[in-house]
């Protein structure tokens, strides 16, 4: 990969839009702003920040966050020299922020997920990064752009989360190596632990616990799933944010091998967030045109939640050893 494109290309551009994810994680937040820092530090541009969603409470901490906008906030003429998505494995996950990406004069595609295509001009996408975070860090160092303790701490961030604290087998060596020299330029591990994982609302713990209580378990334990309906998050006043870590909490079950949460949708339809211990969890979202990694993975389907949980049953048991 040349990298040095990359470069140019921020170089000469004018005006540069980045991207983030629909229900946006600390991966596609804090490598946005990760690289909204850095573009600044290095070239003295200030890009435009998009989101899809409401940023969740926990990730309102992260340096920059509150220079990002909403799509309802952009003007739909505004054609942009340079757009970059950050941590999204399929321009669908950018809903209406596709027809800026699709107008823009050049694009770049900034990802980790090993379901992602090829859809912009310039694709960076390493399969092997615990996270978007360790790809835009690979990016910087490769072309000796300038660290600083804000890009540090988005960087820390988007690698902390998308590892669930260096937990799953995406964490390698090279992981706690680049964590170290962010900590180095100045991330504070304790602080933003407990920023992510000690900032839950009460609204947020019994809403889930709720949830979780309605779990079902099939095969002897070994498949565990719960559907969370719009009239639950209504009654809890429960936002997207609310489901972050609830499939985790299912796969946490010692017997579990494959956990599967389905969420009715405001505007219909069900989203399957799935967390697996042994099988492709991205190949059975696959089906349903979804994807991910092979541990953790999601899909769209557009049904029912009742009837788009016996989808995935079906396809879970299809799997020989689960
Ligand atoms: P989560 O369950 O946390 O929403 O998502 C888990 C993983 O699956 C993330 O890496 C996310 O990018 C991916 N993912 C979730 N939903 C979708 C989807 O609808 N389409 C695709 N392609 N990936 C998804
Ligand atoms: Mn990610």
């Amino acid at each position: 990969m040349d990298y040095s494109e990359i470069h140019n290309t921020i170089k000469s551009a004018k005006n540069i839009l980045l991207i983030s994810h629909v229900n946006p994680d600390g991966d596609t937040l804090g490598s946005m702003c990760a690289l909204y820092c850095a573009i600044e530090e290095t070239f003295k541009k200030k890009c435009d920040m998009m989101l899809l969603s409401k940023v969740p409470a926990v990730y309102e901490f992260l340096p920059n966050i509150d220079k990002a906008k909403n799509i309802e906030d952009f003007d739909k003429s505004r054609v942009y020299d340079l757009a970059i998505t950050l941590d999204v494995a399929a321009l669908d996950r950018i809903c209406s922020g596709e027809i800026f990406f699709e107008k823009a004069l050049k694009t770049i595609n900034i990802d980790h997920h090993q379901t992602t295509k090829n859809y912009a001009d310039i694709n960076i996408i390493d399969p092997d990064a615990s996270s978007t975070g360790e790809v835009v860090y690979g990016i910087m160092k490769t072309l000796d752009w300038k660290m600083n303790a804000d890009i540090a701490v988005n960087l820390y961030t988007a690698i902390l989360t998308d590892t669930g604290s260096f937990r799953f087998d995406n964490t390698k060596p090279s992981t706690f190596e680049i964590a170290a020299e962010l900590v180095r330029a100045g991330a504070n591990p304790p602080e933003i632990y407990k920023n992510v994982y000690e900032s839950d609302s009460r609204t947020i713990v019994l809403f889930q616990a709720h949830c979780i209580s309605k779990s079902k378990f099939l095969e002897d334990d070994k498949i565990a799933y719960t559907i969370v309906y719009k009239k639950d998050m209504e009654k809890f006043n429960a936002g997207d944010d609310a489901m972050e870590g609830m499939t985790e909490k299912l796969r946490a079950i010692v017997t579990t091998r494959i956990a599967f949460v389905v969420k009715e949708m405001k505007s219909g339809g069900s989203k399957v967030s799935m967390r697996s211990k042994f099988a492709d969890a991205a190949q059975i979202c696959a089906v349903f045109s979804g994807g991910g990694h092979k541990f953790a993975a999601g899909c769209t389907i557009k049904a029912a939640p009742e009837q788009a949980a016996k989808l995935i049953l079906e396809e879970i048991k299809k799997i020989k050893e689960l």
